[in-house]
């Protein structure tokens, strides 16, 4: 079976991840800008990063048939600093006309501060001048219900926000009605210690079904697994999903997302209805 992994950051990973992936039928994946486990120290360092995301990680990719596409921001967690995050923002633009960038992500909270409201609004600006799609990160454990319920009260008020453009990422079981409920797609995010197993994630298809909704594996610096899409299609299939079914999940619905954007470059092997 084919897969479209949405959100992993391949910048942390081997070589070797790509060889397991692409054997395991992974043929695209997004790759959302995020924090690389340290705090960068001027917007060059960003610069340098956007480049690497939508030039270098392409071609990387490509050499074992995985079609590689991404998002650009500041993350939730450099958001802290205000005025290197202001610089960053202005530099966006330079990089947005690249081929395979779907939008403005992961934006989102962290441990919800001021600041990071206010970077996250910024970029929301950002999105909204440039007419980009969105991806949000949402916070984890003892931060994420407030986060998330701060973020979805931001989106849904302004009136410019489609919510059909916008991906909420990271949810889990207390997050997904929610942002379900007010239009947004969401995104599972299948991780070894926080967030969510594969068991988890097909309870919460089972009770909120497969409309709006799809998976990934946030493959990162840390502690983290860039095959946990092709164990959550096991479980899937397992717990007696059929292989459309399945199929829309992990490859149909985040092409539906992605393809909103005017940069989508993806050609699939397989024409999505
Ligand atoms: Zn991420």
């Amino acid at each position: 079976m084919f897969y479209l992994d949405p959100h992993i950051h391949m910048v942390s990973r081997i070589t070797d991840d790509y060889v397991r992936m692409a054997r395991a039928g992974c043929v695209a994946v997004s790759e959302p800008a995020f924090w690389a486990g340290f705090d960068r120290g001027s917007a060059e360092a960003f610069r340098d990063y956007f480049r690497q995301l939508t030039d270098f990680e392409p071609k990387r990719a490509a050499q074992f048939g995985i079609h590689h596409m991404c998002w650009l921001c500041i993350n939730a967690k450099e958001a802290e600093n205000v005025s290197l995050s202001r610089e960053v923002i202005a530099a966006i633009p330079e990089f947005l006309d690249r081929p395979g960038v779907l939008g403005i992500g992961e934006i989102g909270l962290n441990k919800n501060t001021k600041n990071e409201v206010t970077i996250f609004e910024e970029q929301v600006e950002l999105a909204m001048r440039t007419d980009e799609l969105i991806l949000v990160h949402t916070p984890h454990l003892q931060d994420k219900y407030k986060g998330t319920r701060m973020i979805i009260d931001i989106l849904t008020g302004d009136p410019r926000i489609k919510p059909e453009r916008v991906l909420i990422d990271h949810v889990e079981e207390h997050t997904i009605g929610p942002a379900l409920d007010a239009g947004f797609w969401v995104g599972m995010t299948l991780y070894p210690t926080t967030k969510c197993t594969p068991a988890r994630a097909v309870d919460m298809i089972d009770r909120f079904g497969t409309e709006r909704i799809m998976a990934n594996s946030a493959g990162d610096w840390g502690p983290s697994n860039p095959m946990a899409l092709p164990d959550f299609i096991r479980t899937l299939s397992s717990r007696g999903y059929a292989n459309a079914e399945i199929h829309k999940i992990v490859y149909e619905n985040p092409i539906r997302f992605m393809r909103q954007s005017k940069r989508f470059n993806f050609e699939g092997p397989i024409p999505v209805a």
